[in-house]
């Protein structure tokens, strides 16, 4: 008998229907003997309205008042689900983050996950009951205000409640049937990988493949959790996350280890391009700080000879768009004192990333990445690489085409049936 924490992403219960399909698959599951403990994301696209209905009233609503509301997603979803298994003759309960003990910092909005003290839900299992836990969410002990973990933060709960009770793996359902050499719906041809590793995946998840998010797999690297990412909507195997390397199904993988993991895309960071500014020693680090004084996460950065003539250079870095405005105001602010010129603000830009451990002891990597790029007219805008990753910015109208490309280019396209996108918006 195992211990099983199962986490269903909203387009696995995006309606009455899909909840009372879930409901079977937990059912069974806990008639096969494991005990389950479920966590579970708001129905289908509901965050997102809920955001979009709080812009209707207000543009900057208070985050406090935000995180109350965009909890109640999760609390619709979790009590439908807890009535659909007892409908099925199978005992389960629900609780809210707050009562499943996730303890988080006070940052509304994107709260960190502090500590997991699980005694109501191992109470749960200990009675033979399913308990459903709502994703996304926990209580911060300052205060006991509610908060959010952040847009996908439901992984993060699953693996983080995985931890704390000691689980033997973390399954995550999803509408793919697991992690891809690239999203699915972008790349038909993509490839399921059978095995990921804990480093791979992070970058997979940091450059912009939402299958899971980024913290989720921090925390399963960190307290060694295993993740098994896997369809709601089939009963294939998915793709194990762990600390072994990459399988990406190749033949003879297991003896050499494929060089490319997947290509990544984000189409959600903007360009801020600082002009004109005094090529003196202390100036980048003044923009910078400027920057973070805000608040704001900065991602690439690229800075341009300067014109002997003017001794004036440029610099350009990429921030998520949504902290675009913050940002722009901060430094706005003290063009005085840093003596800039202008400001520019680019959000029509694409990020692609090829990830891979194998390309730590390949040579030639960047160059086919580039020339794959050049034989399909994109332009590349912006370079930057980790150990195991390269990305590019692109034109974002152009970057569908430019994944398919490298896809292509280092070979990474299935010659089996295409990649089954189950259900979802992709919103
Ligand atoms: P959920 O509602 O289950 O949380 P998400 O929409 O957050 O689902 O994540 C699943 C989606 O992630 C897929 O539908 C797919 O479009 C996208 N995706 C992006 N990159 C990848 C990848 N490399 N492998 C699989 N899916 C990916
Ligand atoms: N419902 C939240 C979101 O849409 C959390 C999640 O689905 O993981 O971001
Ligand atoms: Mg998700």
């Amino acid at each position: 008998m195992a211990l099983v924490v199962q986490k269903y992403g909203g387009s696995s219960v995006s309606d009455a229907a899909s909840i009372k399909r879930v409901a079977k698959r937990i059912a069974a599951a806990k008639r096969a003997g494991d005990d389950i403990v479920v966590v579970v994301s708001a129905m289908g696209d509901t965050t997102d309205e809920l955001i979009d209905l709080a812009q209707q009233i207000t543009p900057l609503p208070p985050s406090r008042e935000m995180d109350i509301l965009l909890t109640a997603g999760e609390r619709i979803s979790m009590s439908l689900l807890a009535m659909a298994i007892n409908n099925l003759g199978v005992k389960a309960k629900s609780f809210t983050g707050q009562q499943a003990g996730v303890i988080t910092d006070a940052v509304h909005g994107r709260a960190r996950i502090v500590d997991v003290v699980p005694h109501r839900i191992r109470e749960t299992i200990e009675k033979g009951q399913v308990a459903i836990v709502a994703g996304f969410q926990g209580v911060t002990s300052d205060t006991n205000d509610v908060t959010t973990l952040g847009r996908g933060g439901s992984d993060t709960t699953a693996v983080a409640l995985a931890a704390g009770l000691g689980a033997d793996v973390c399954e995550i359902y999803t509408d793919v049937d697991g992690v891809f050499s690239a999203d699915p719906r972008i790349v038909p041809a993509a490839r399921k990988l059978d095995r990921v590793s804990y480093d791979e995946m992070l970058e997979l998840a940091a450059s912009g493949a939402k299958v899971l998010v980024l913290r989720c797999v921090e925390y399963a690297r960190r307290y060694g959790v295993p993740v098994h990412v896997r369809s709601s909507f089939s009963t294939h195997t998915g793709t194990l996350v762990t600390s072994e390397p990459t399988d990406a199904g190749l033949e003879g993988a297991a003896v050499e280890q494929p060089i490319i993991a997947g290509v990544a895309h984000d189409r959600s960071e903007a360009k801020i391009t600082v002009v004109g500014v005094p090529d003196v020693p202390g100036k980048a680090a003044r923009i910078f700080q400027v920057v973070a004084g805000s608040g704001v996460n900065i991602d690439m950065i690229v800075q341009n000879v300067s014109a002997a003539a003017t001794g004036l250079t440029d610099i350009s870095f990429t921030l998520p768009a949504s902290d675009g405005a913050t940002a722009t105001s901060a430094l706005s602010e003290h063009q005085p004192d840093i003596g800039f010129q202008s400001l520019q603000y680019d959000d029509t830009i694409g990020k692609l990333s090829l990830i891979g451990a194998g390309m730590k002891s390949h040579p030639g990597v960047s160059a086919k990445l580039f020339a794959a790029l050049s034989d399909a007219g994109i332009n590349i805008e912006m370079i930057s690489t980790s150990e195991i990753r390269i990305s590019v910015v692109t034109r974002a109208d152009s970057l569908d085409e430019a994944v398919r490309a490298v896809h292509t280019a280092f070979e990474l396209d299935s010659d089996q049936q295409e990649a089954v996108v189950y259900g979802g918006t992709g919103r």
